[in-house]
């Protein structure tokens, strides 16, 4: 059977382009992450957050899987203002404020 015959080849298709752009196929610097067969709950839990941290921190592409994470994330809204789990040595509130710095300036009350 022809790959692309399978009934789910469409819908396939269509996810990894979402996941990874136009190419469909996951970015090179992905067969050198430290996190490659790790339990993803330890990156989208909040008890693991530490330990997802220090994962990161040893990972030899964490500018490559940060860089190319914040390009996703920022193509919609709903992905930037839900930012979540750690990715890139970042979790997902250091990422929300960048997309939306607040400022720490308070009004006076009168
Ligand atoms: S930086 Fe973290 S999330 Fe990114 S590939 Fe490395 S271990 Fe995985």
């Amino acid at each position: 059977m022809n790959p692309h015959d399978h009934p789910g080849y469409v819908g396939t298709r269509a996810l990894m382009i979402a996941l990874f752009g136009p190419s469909g196929t996951p970015p090179a610097w992905r067969s050198d992450a430290v996190c490659a067969g790790e339990d993803t709950e330890l990156f989208f839990t909040s008890d693991t957050t530490a330990q997802a941290l220090a994962v990161c921190s040893g990972c030899p592409v964490i500018a490559q899987c940060r860089a190319d994470h914040f390009e996703w994330e920022n193509r919609t809204r709903s992905r930037r203002f839900y930012a979540s789990g750690v990715v890139g040595g970042t979790t997902g509130s250091e990422r929300n404020q960048t997309y939306y710095p607040r400022t720490t300036t308070r009004k006076e009350v009168a």
